[in-house]
């Protein structure tokens, strides 16, 4: 288990005070002109030791995408946009560094914003999340009251300003390229890449986005050490991770922990293990809803990381939100759900998304009541396929994979249903 001392965020739970002062006591703001000093070089280079991996779901190296951007400016701006948008279903990890932790972040975004040539950085955060924008805003305002951001920045020589925008509460603005069109006051809807927006991002500029705990570990990380953090979890899997546990567990909780932690452990340790016990265990989504459904019993073993769930389990970490479903959850019914919510959220751009999540969740209507025939499956699995891979943006992929993880994992239930169904035998909670 992580020992407290190894923690980045020492007010998850909202315990301490929030403030400016309270932070400085619990070692934020420490020190941050120093690590300026050390240049753009080191701090990208100490990032890219570090290990660490986007923490908005794709896991793309981020010192390495901090490199990207151009080292000299050739008259245009350069920009951070933090991604605040968390609309994932099952995600709720930002939300507690952003109400209870906001100074982790807002130093962050300096140094990763100098460390990018950035003058200007935009946090974007979700329309719902409006306790956690006050909470932030009233953060800024204290920087700019004690001189840790405008000019001179913390005494950094660097000039640094932070602007929040509300989104107004669609799922796809997560997206990063649709993020920077509805930052540009247009409808969210995401670009073709490349360009990719370290070459043409916000109003055509090089931009980096980057979600809210990747740019919130950055001051620690650069306090303590690349390898301090890179000796938490396997290799290529580096650092502490915050894990939002929801669903069938005694306790549902948010918290910090090393990356590759155990399934078990974790459950166990943090939330009071599974309701009705291990036994009891039916599914679990480990990475938000976009990422492929686990049987229960394959889970028991699993490595919380990328690679483990990726290759071992043919599902993902995602956002490290734990989805657990026990055994009086009615799976088809569950999956449906999520379908439902990707044929509402799809941004109607592109036809296989804007087509196929409406068949999908067509389909899946009819599995939950078993008012389908047996081919159907494959049908549905072929719908998949044909979404996957052929979109703009990853809804698609996100709209797809958990069908796909639901048809793998659980058909028998499925042909149990379509069966029970022809003979009368309907259970009353699938036919309601
Ligand atoms: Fe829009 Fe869906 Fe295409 Fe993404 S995949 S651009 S959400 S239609």
């Amino acid at each position: 288990m992580l020992k407290d001392q190894d923690r980045i965020f020492t007010n998850l739970y909202g315990m301490h005070e929030r403030s400016l002062a309270g932070a400085k006591a619990r070692g934020h703001w420490d020190g941050t002109a120093g690590l300026i000093e050390k240049g753009r070089d080191w701090i990208i280079q100490t990032m890219k030791d570090s290990g660490l991996r986007g923490r908005g779901g794709a896991g793309f190296p981020t010192g390495l995408k901090w490199s990207f951007m151009p080292k000299e400016s050739d008259g245009r701006p350069a920009y951070l946009v933090i991604n605040a948008d968390e609309s994932e279903p099952g995600t709720c990890k930002d939300r507690e560094i952003m109400r209870h932790d906001p100074h982790t972040l807002i130093e962050g975004a300096l140094i990763a914003s100098f460390a990018m040539n950035a003058h200007t950085c935009y946090i974007y955060l979700r329309g719902e999340y409006i306790r956690e924008r006050e909470a932030l805003q009233a953060a800024i305002d204290e920087c700019y009251d004690k001189g840790l951001l405008g000019r001179n920045a913390a005494g950094s020589g660097w000039d640094f300003d932070v602007f929040l925008h509300h989104g107004a509460g669609a799922y796809i603005c997560g997206e990063e390229t649709a993020l920077i069109e509805s930052l540009e006051g247009k409808k969210g809807m995401p670009r073709m890449k490349p360009p990719f927006p370290a070459g043409a991002g916000l109003y055509g500029c090089p931009t980096t986005v980057n979600n809210v705990e990747s740019i919130a570990v950055v001051p620690t990380i650069l306090r303590r050490g690349a390898d301090w953090f890179a000796g938490f979890g396997r290799q290529n899997n580096a650092g502490t991770k915050l894990f939002a546990i929801s669903g069938h567990v005694s306790n549902p909780c948010v918290v910090e922990e090393a990356m590759s932690i155990g399934f078990e452990e974790l459950i166990e340790k943090h939330c009071g293990g599974i309701r009705g016990g291990w036994d009891n265990l039916l599914a679990v989504i480990p990475g938000g809803s976009s990422v492929p459904c686990v049987r229960g019993e394959n889970m028991r073993g699993a490595i919380m990381d990328f690679d483990y769930l990726r290759g071992e389990l043919g599902s993902g970490l995602g956002t490290a939100a734990v989805i657990v479903m026990d055994k009086q959850t009615d799976i088809i019914k569950a999956i449906w759900r999520l379908s439902k919510f990707y044929k509402h959220e799809s941004c109607g751009q592109c036809t296989p998304c804007r087509e196929g999540t409406g068949w999908m969740m067509r389909v899946m209507d009819r599995l939950v009541k078993g008012e389908a025939e047996l081919e159907e499956i494959d049908m549905l699995w072929d719908v998949t396929k044909q979404v996957e891979g052929h979109t703009i943006c990853a809804l698609g992929d996100a709209a797809a994979w958990p069908i796909q993880g639901l048809i793998k994992n659980f058909r028998e239930e499925i042909e149990d249903r379509i069966k029970a169904q022809k003979t009368g035998r309907m259970g009353a909670m699938a036919a309601e």
